[in-house]
């Protein structure tokens, strides 16, 4: 058995939220980081209302896009054992891993509460218990639940064994009863050790009347039979902190659980409690409001997984140096996609350790997502990014170089590749402009017509504009296009001519568009053919 273990205990209720993202690939940079070090995927669906089957493939997929597979546990992999409610499998030795199929082992450990009296029933029904809470609102101390269980019902009731308990028609609730003259010292990697007073805190319920754990049971539970080593989670659960590390001594103590089974130094796995991610502007934890939570919309609008992962690594992570990007270009050359999520994630864990982590919370910035997306395209190869545009644009065939001059032309451009086809539109499904759109502002349309002819007669029918024109290749399309640019603005200085007048006509007669790449670029990528039949189709219009 490894000893580095580290998890994520997602709940399938509804898309993947960046946030989770976040927290995931911190834990799995942790379990990357060690040679032994395990990441396991736990499916957290004890909350039986919220339930939804296609949350969990959404999710699970999502991570595998991501490359967040984990070593262990859950996944759409289709080897293990199959979970058909959600059609997911479950792979390691100790599972299951999805947490309504584990109801038997928390009926075992409530069951060993309650007889070491570390647990009883609470029978107050949900009116009872809002009243208890208005109380509490006047009185300003917590409610002691316990005394007012043992003085209003059958104390025999109160330690009910759970399968009866759990036929009972009155459906008592389990709560956990907490030593309240006690102060815990509850210790977590980066914020460093607090001291909760539990004299403030109430008894809280860990098995609900239909059987299913809350989440303070699963996690002690859980993270005790799966010999978790590292707890990676949200920020929201440090208020939790010193119940969990309450029943984790308490436990211990009583015998429930054998330092035989973990070996956890301090009767209790480690603790990171990672800081929300703020909205852009705000001091909020980010949420739907604030921007894009949904990991699906990002993947959609063709944020590649490579770039996504880089920038989440940087929300609450800094390595101290200037370095941002992980791959290289040789990385896109040679590994197919799987293998550079596999080798980012690898390279980001070997700076990656707690210690350079931010204590305080990291502000999302779209711009800066965007950047590292542009800076992953700029890494792609240009025939793995004929594929991406083959597919995007539906073409036929990529094999032409106008075809994939175009595409380029996208490349150098675009933020995402749901941007595909703004800049290479124009070479590829040029439709004819208006009058108006040809026309520059300053002369009339027959004007611009006449620049128009005037410009496309000289370049059509000089040998030495033609060599560029006609000798396309990916390589030397930068310097045609340059060499363009030159004689083309010598010519217009030399017979001073208006260079607007000119080059507008020219540059929306070939794109179609009123904005588009330079007249220079389009015409270092149309055939001569295609330029005279443009140009002719503007002037007959
Ligand atoms: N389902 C919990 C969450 O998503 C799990 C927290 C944990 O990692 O223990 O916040």
């Amino acid at each position: 058995m490894s000893s580095f273990r580290t998890r994520s205990a997602p709940s399938p209720t509804g898309y993947l939220h960046l946030g989770t993202a976040r927290t995931i690939l911190f834990t799995k940079l942790f379990a990357t980081k060690y040679e032994d070090g395990i990441y396991y995927l736990r499916l957290e669906d004890t909350d039986r209302n919220r339930l939804n089957p296609e949350a969990a493939i959404n999710l699970i997929g999502n991570l595998h896009t991501l490359g967040l597979d984990p070593d262990e546990g859950v996944s759409l992999n289709k080897h293990g054992k199959k979970n058909d409610f959600y059609g997911i499998y479950q792979n390691g030795d100790l599972g299951p891993y999805i947490q309504s199929e584990r109801l038997e082992h928390y009926h075992e450990y409530a069951q060993l509460m309650i007889d070491k009296g570390l647990a009883y029933w609470s029978y107050l029904t949900p009116e009872e218990k809002q009243e208890l809470q208005e109380i509490k609102k006047s009185i300003k101390r917590p409610i002691d639940y316990y005394k007012i269980c043992v003085e209003k019902y059958i104390p025999d009731d109160l330690y009910k064994s759970v399968k009866n308990a759990l036929k009972d028609p009155n459906k008592p609730a389990l709560m956990y009863k907490l030593h309240r003259n006690l102060k815990v010292a509850c210790h977590d990697l980066l914020v460093d050790s607090t001291i909760f007073d539990l004299s403030l805190e109430e008894d809280f319920v860990i098995l609900r009347p239909d059987g299913y754990p809350l989440y303070h049971l699963a996690h002690i539970v859980d993270d005790y039979l799966m010999k978790t080593t590292l707890v990676v989670r949200s920020q929201e659960w440090y208020p939790s902190f010193p119940k969990h590390k309450t029943m984790f001594l308490d436990c211990f103590e009583h015998g429930i659980l054998s330092s035989e089974v973990t070996d956890w130094v301090h009767n209790c796995p480690q603790y990171i409690h990672l800081p929300f991610i703020l909205g852009e502007t705000g001091n909020k934890k980010m949420s739907k409001r604030d921007g894009n939570v949904n990991m699906q919309d990002y993947l959609d609008k063709g944020y590649m997984p490579e770039a996504i992962i880089n920038y989440l690594a940087f929300l609450g992570w800094n390595p101290g140096t200037e370095k941002e990007i992980y791959l290289e270009k040789y990385d896109f050359e040679n590994l197919n996609q799987d293998q550079r999520l596999a080798k980012l994630i690898h390279n980001i864990s070997l700076e990656f350790n707690y210690e350079k982590l931010s204590k305080s919370p990291a502000r999302f910035n779209l711009e800066k997502l965007n950047w590292f997306n542009r800076e992953y395209i700029k890494l792609i190869s240009d025939k793995e990014w004929f594929e991406i545009g083959k597919v995007k644009l539906g073409l036929v065939n990529i094999e032409d170089v106008t075809t994939q001059l175009a595409l380029i032309l996208d490349k150098n451009r675009v933020t995402t590749t749901s941007e595909f086809g703004s800049d290479s539109d124009c070479i590829l499904k040029w439709s004819k402009p208006t009058n108006d759109e040809i026309k520059w502002k300053k002369i009339s349309i027959e004007e611009s017509k006449q620049n128009l002819k005037e410009i496309s007669d000289w370049l059509l029918n000089n040998d030495g504009l033609l060599s560029f024109i006609s000798s396309k290749s990916i390589e030397n399309h930068i310097e045609n296009t340059s060499n363009l640019e030159t004689t083309m603005k010598a010519w217009l200085m030399a017979n001073q001519k208006d260079t607007g007048s000119y080059l507008w006509p020219l540059r929306v007669a070939l794109s179609g568009k009123q904005k588009s790449p330079s007249p220079f670029e389009l015409l270092s990528i149309l055939s001569k053919d295609e330029i005279s039949k443009r140009v002719k189709v503007v002037l007959e219009n």
